[in-house]
């Protein structure tokens, strides 16, 4: 088989990238398999939010990278036929006095986003959450259905003969001047969109990743309404009849990726304390963000074999900044003088 690119990694990165070669017709191959952990994107809420609710200040270059996001997302659900995307307020309970006054501080550092809850909003959240006092509200907020988007493009490439359900084994890959050999493939370039397994890629062992991972349940709530996000000390998004995403936490340190019975049990007391109405825990999920010591993400082509690149360190914001950041690697991966990735570190200070 002969191809442009080789991609290595079927997350949210790995399909955007896909997508955007699709669309400009550049051929590819996608390797993927998960073998260690499930992939982080099936596990995230994948909401895009245009806010920091714990300062209440702008996401950095929110419209840059919403504007490209809802681009993909609609082009996907033409693409695949199905709905994606999902636009619905964020509704945040002030559950501290302090919060509540940095909200009201910051109301003019994002007032097309932010404003407080109307009458109505509260009527409505009265009748499932105890002791309401102050809420704000946050819109718009889009909510991708990541799970659907990534198992559909899945089915789409599998249709198309573009899916390898395989391990890739590094060490059995040859790079070479003209190009890039593996098994039976031979392609111009290879696209590591590996999320946290790339902390084992020896092409990459000088980027200083970290290990970061996050819980989350699935949770059914039968009778709270789903046109809402609610966040309180934990989020809790709908994903569809009765049933909801509640999460998530981060841990730095850690040996497994066992559940934490720990973080459930807290979470399902702090859930008790905040719902009027019962609720089942119907999962539990683990995941692992693909992030770096300083939370940068890292998108470029490696700088001692072009042929090499890399699309990775999306963090807590795969969802959002992924559209754009798959775009501008394909563009930089055509035209090598091109613009610089947008907030990007150099990749040459750190691989050379
Ligand atoms: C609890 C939680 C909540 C989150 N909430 C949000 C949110 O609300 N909004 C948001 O934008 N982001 C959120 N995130 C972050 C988001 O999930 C990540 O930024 C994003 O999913 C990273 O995508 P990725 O494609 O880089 O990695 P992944 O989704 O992990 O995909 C990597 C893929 O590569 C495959 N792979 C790796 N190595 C190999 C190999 N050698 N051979 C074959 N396959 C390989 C893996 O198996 C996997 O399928 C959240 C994350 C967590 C854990």
């Amino acid at each position: 088989m002969q191809v442009q690119y080789i991609i290595v990694g079927q997350g949210i990165a790995g399909t955007l990238f896909s997508y955007h070669c699709w669309r400009q017709g550049i051929s590819f191959v996608m390797i993927d398999q998960e073998r260690r952990a499930r992939k982080a994107s099936t596990v995230a809420g994948a909401v895009l939010n245009p806010v920091n609710v714990n300062k209440w200040s702008l996401v950095n270059d929110y419209d840059y990278y919403i504007s490209h996001a809802l681009a993909s997302y609609k082009g996907l659900e033409e693409t695949l036929n199905i709905p994606l995307v999902e636009t619905m307020p964020l509704l945040v309970f002030h559950q501290e006095e302090a919060k509540k006054q940095l909200f009201e501080k910051q109301l003019t550092a994002c007032p097309q986003y932010i404003r407080p809850a109307d009458a109505t909003e509260h009527i409505v959240v009265k009748r499932y959450f105890k002791d309401v006092t102050d809420i704000a509200n946050v819109s718009p907020v889009y909510k991708i259905h990541a799970s659907v988007l990534l198992s559909s493009w899945a089915g789409f490439l599998k249709d198309k003969g573009l899916l390898i359900e395989k391990y890739f084994d590094i060490h059995a890959c040859k790079i070479e001047e003209n190009g890039v050999y593996y098994e039976t493939i031979q392609a111009e370039k290879i696209i590591f969109c590996e999320g946290a397994e790339a902390i084992h890629n020896p092409l990459f062992h000088k980027i200083p990743f970290n290990q970061n991972r996050g819980d989350a349940l699935l949770i059914s709530i039968p009778g709270l309404s789903t046109q809402y996000i609610y966040q309180g000390n934990v989020r809790l998004v709908p994903i569809e009849k009765d049933l909801f995403w509640c999460g998530g936490n981060h841990q730095w340190q850690f040996d497994n990726l066992l559940p934490d019975e720990v973080w459930r049990r807290q979470t399902e007391s702090a859930l008790r304390q905040w719902l009027t109405i019962p609720f089942k825990v119907e999962d539990h999920l683990v995941g692992q963000r693909p992030t770096t010591a300083g939370q940068f993400f890292v998108v470029g082509t490696h700088p001692l074999w072009p042929m090499v690149a890399i699309l990775n360190g999306l963090g807590t914001k795969g969802f959002l900044w992924g559209p754009a950041l798959s775009l501008e690697l394909l563009q930089r991966l055509d035209h090598p003088q091109s613009t610089p990735i947008k907030n990007n570190i150099r990749l040459e200070r750190l691989l050379s």
